[in-house]
């Protein structure tokens, strides 16, 4: 009996429990930030729902238990994620984000620096905000490139004491704060070292508030996630002390890979709820609604296929998923491979089945009165944040399969004996 897809008492609770905060408080966000006219006013429009958030504990249950969080794993995330997100991406996400942006000193931060870097998102009061910084203006795909490749081109360099960073961000959840005077805490993505190669040339560094020096640019108008903050902010000359280096100096591209991995297995959650939303809504309009014929359009058998094959989607979508988070907390040896596929299915997946589901629904659909524009537009951006589908094929799934060693049966094997 070792194969059970139940979840125990307590992850049912939290399941429910996270139904609830997301019916009573996430149901809020669309209505609050709809007809606002900037990026910033809807971002700033959401903080009483994000604080709700924290005040409730669901910060402090997404830190894990060794860094001082109630944080059971990434599976009892993923059954928060799914609950939240099939309701709002704008708040969950702002949330989440805050792992990212903490999980480099989870990998590597000396216990100097959890302790006085991750303390201060173990709260239940206020609107605390972490972000991973990397992603570039001109690209980011190749930011661990060799030469001629240019790679990383945000740099830090030392000065006595102090690093130095100077460089360009963008698309960075939360990353310029409430204030646009910053984030309680960054983990910069810096070129530590220009003459050495980027497996000992790139570091990623703590900025924590304040950051002198930290400009906004321009909060990007995104096509979805429309009340989440998605800065373009610059560093001119912001110093951190010398000991804000998190793992060994040059050491980063290990870290940020492993960082983004352990949040592919999650994106596949957010597909998953996204689609849920979408079928959710599709079966309640298919039993309703007679579009001026004689039943309920669900009585018809094109409908009928069309709900079936959403579902019979959505189903696979979330017990991959599941399956990885759960791969990811046992460290199976297939775990990251399943994280990966989860990833890719689950996002592109999301963006199919919805608009599958519009098609269904008809022209309605198409009018944001009705909630299916709105989650095409939020699962649009699933297959290409996170390090993007491409590169997840490109950089991690063909390095694994291309290494002699890889074991296409290892995703059966479950944890090492
Ligand atoms: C809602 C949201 C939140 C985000 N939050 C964050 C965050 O918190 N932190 C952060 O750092 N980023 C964040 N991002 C940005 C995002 O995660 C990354 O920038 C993105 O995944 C990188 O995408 P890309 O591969 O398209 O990069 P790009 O460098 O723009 O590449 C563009 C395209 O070029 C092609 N390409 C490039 N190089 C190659 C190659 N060598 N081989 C083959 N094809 C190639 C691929 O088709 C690729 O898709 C966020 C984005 C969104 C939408």
């Amino acid at each position: 009996m070792a194969l059970d897809f139940t979840l125990s008492p307590a992850q049912r609770r939290l399941q429910l429990e996270a139904r609830s905060f997301a019916r009573d408080v996430l149901r809020e966000v669309r209505p609050a930030t709809r007809d606002l006219p900037t990026p910033l006013a809807r971002f700033l429009a959401t903080r009483p729902m994000y604080e709700a958030a924290v005040a409730a504990g669901w910060l402090r249950r997404l830190i894990p238990q060794p860094f001082g969080g109630e944080g059971g794993g990434i599976l009892d995330m993923a059954l928060v994620a799914e609950e939240f997100f099939a309701v709002d991406v704008n708040v969950p996400l702002t949330l989440f984000a805050n792992l990212l942006g903490l999980m480099p000193l989870m990998i590597a931060g000396t216990p100097a620096q959890r302790e006085r870097f991750i303390a201060p998102f173990l709260v239940t009061s206020g609107a605390p905000l972490a972000a991973l910084c990397n992603t570039e203006p001109g690209g980011s795909a190749n930011y661990a490139t060799p030469a001629p490749g240019a790679g990383v081109r945000t740099t830090a360099v030392r000065d006595g004491e102090t690093w130095v960073i100077n460089g360009t961000k963008q698309w960075i959840s939360s990353a310029t704060g409430w204030d646009g005077a910053g984030a309680d805490l960054l983990c910069v993505v810096c070129r530590t070292d220009p003459a050495a190669p980027p497996a000992s040339g790139i570091s990623v560094l703590c900025v924590p508030r304040p950051m002198p020096g930290l400009v906004v640019e321009r909060y990007i108008d995104s096509l979805g996630h429309r009340a989440h903050l998605l800065p373009r902010f610059r560093f001119d000359d912001v110093r951190v002390p010398r000991d804000h280096v998190v793992g060994p100096v040059g050491g980063g591209v290990q870290i940020i890979d492993a960082s983004f991995t352990g949040t592919a297995a999650l994106v596949g959650v957010m597909g998953t709820a996204l689609m849920r939303g979408a079928f959710d809504f599709a079966l309640d309009f298919a039993r309703r609604e007679r579009r001026g014929g004689p039943v309920p359009i669900i009585e018809h058998q094109a409908v009928g296929y069309g709900l079936a094959d959403a579902k019979t989607t959505l189903e696979a979508a979330r017990w991959l998923s599941l399956k990885a988070c759960h791969a990811m907390d046992t460290q199976e040896p297939g775990a990251v491979e399943l994280a990966l596929h989860s990833k890719i299915f689950g996002s592109e997946t999301a963006v199919r089945v919805i608009t599958d589901l519009m098609r269904l629904v008809g022209i309605d659909s198409y009018d944001h009165e009705l909630p299916l524009g709105g989650l095409l537009q939020d699962a649009l951006a699933l297959p290409l944040f996170d390090g993007g589908n491409m590169g997840v094929r490109r950089r991690q799934l063909h390095t694994l399969m291309r290494d002699p060693a890889f074991d296409p049966q290892a995703s059966l094997d479950g944890p090492a004996a």
